[in-house]
C-alpha cells in the first residue's frame, strides 16, 4: 500500500488540483476549479468535525498533508496525520507551516489498523479515502474509537458499494481491486461503526457532487502513460482503462460523508 502511494501521489496531486481526494461541486452550474472543489471536500469534512480551539485531531491516511494544511490554516487545532507511504510523510512534514497559522500539524508513518496512539488521545478524527484501502476496517475503526475521547467525532469521506452486485463483471472488479488496492464491500459502515462503539449520526450520499472529478483523474493516468515508458506506461494505461469502468460505469459505486460520535 505504501509503495502504491509512493508512486501515485504526484499523479493524483496533479490531476486533482493539489489534493488526493475527490472534488465537490454544488450542481451542474458550479464552475469551481478542481483545486476549489477538492478543497471544498476538505471544508465539508472540517464543518462536520466542527473543531474548537486547542483540540487534537487525528488524520487517518493523511496523504501528502494537503488536507491537514487546509484545516490548520482555518482552525486553531493540532493535527497528527498518519500514512503508510514514506514519500507522503516526508512531503507532508516538509510543507511550510508559517508561524502565523492558527493550527499546527505533524505527520508520521503508521498503520491505522495497528494505531499506535494511547486511548483517549484525540478530540476528533477524520479519514478521507483511506478506509477504502484497509482490509481490516473493523480493526481500524476499533482503534479510532479507542483513541477518541468520549464525545469525540469521526468524519469519514469514502467510496462504498451499495445494492446488488450480481450484474458486475467479477473479473474486472477483481482487477480494479488489485490495481487500486481497494477493499470495498457492500456498504456496512453503519454496522462497523456500531461494532466499534461509535454512533452514526449522519450519512450523506454525495456521489452526484463528486463524480465530475473522475474524468480528470483518468486524463491524469493517460497523461502519465504518455510520459512513462515501457512497463510504467502500460501500468498507467491499465489504471485508466480500469478506472474508466470502475469509477464511471459502476452504478453501485457511491461516495458518502459519514459522521459518527464516540458516546
Ligand atoms: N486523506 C488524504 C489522502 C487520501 S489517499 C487526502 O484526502 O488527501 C489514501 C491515503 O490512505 C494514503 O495516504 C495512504 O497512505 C493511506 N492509507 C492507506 N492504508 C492505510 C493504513 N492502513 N494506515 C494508514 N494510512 C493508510
Amino acid at each position: 500500500m505504501g509503495t502504491f502511494y509512493d508512486r501515485h501521489t504526484d499523479v493524483y496531486d496533479r490531476a486533482l488540483g493539489g489534493n488526493i481526494h475527490v472534488g465537490y461541486w454544488d450542481d451542474e452550474a458550479d464552475e469551481s476549479s478542481m483545486r476549489e472543489a477538492t478543497d471544498r471536500l476538505t471544508d465539508l469534512v472540517a464543518e462536520r468535525l466542527a473543531p474548537s480551539e486547542g483540540q487534537h485531531l487525528l488524520d487517518v491516511g493523511c496523504g501528502h498533508g494537503s488536507t491537514a494544511a487546509r484545516i490548520i490554516a482555518h482552525h486553531a487545532v493540532k493535527i497528527i496525520g498518519i500514512s503508510v507511504s514514506d514519500y507522503q510523510v516526508n512531503l507532508a512534514n516538509s510543507r511550510p507551516q508559517p508561524p502565523d497559522l492558527p493550527g499546527e500539524a505533524t505527520f508520521r508513518l503508521a498503520d491505522a489498523m495497528e494505531n499506535p496512539f494511547p486511548d483517549d488521545t484525540f478530540d476528533g478524527a477524520y479519514a478521507i479515502e483511506s478506509l477504502m484501502h484497509m482490509k481490516d476496517k473493523a480493526a481500524a475503526l476499533g482503534h479510532i474509537a479507542r483513541v477518541l475521547r468520549p464525545g469525540g467525532r469521526l468524519v469519514i469521506a469514502e467510496h462504498g458499494l451499495e445494492g446488488e452486485l450480481n450484474g458486475l463483471d467479477a473479473a474486472r472488479m477483481a482487477d480494479a481491486y488489485a490495481y487500486f488496492k481497494f477493499s470495498l464491500s457492500t456498504d456496512r459502515y453503519g454496522e462497523l461503526l456500531r461494532e466499534a462503539g461509535l454512533r452514526l449520526v449522519d450519512h450523506t450520499d454525495i456521489t452526484r457532487n463528486v463524480e465530475r472529478c473522475y474524468d480528470s483523474m483518468i486524463r491524469g493516468w493517460r497523461d502519465a502513460a504518455r510520459k512513462g515508458d515501457g512497463e510504467a506506461a502500460g501500468d498507467w494505461e491499465t489504471a485508466a482503462d480500469l478506472g474508466e469502468w470502475f469509477f464511471c460505469k459502476v452504478p453501485q459505486l457511491r461516495y458518502g460523508l459519514l459522521t459518527a460520535v464516540r458516546p
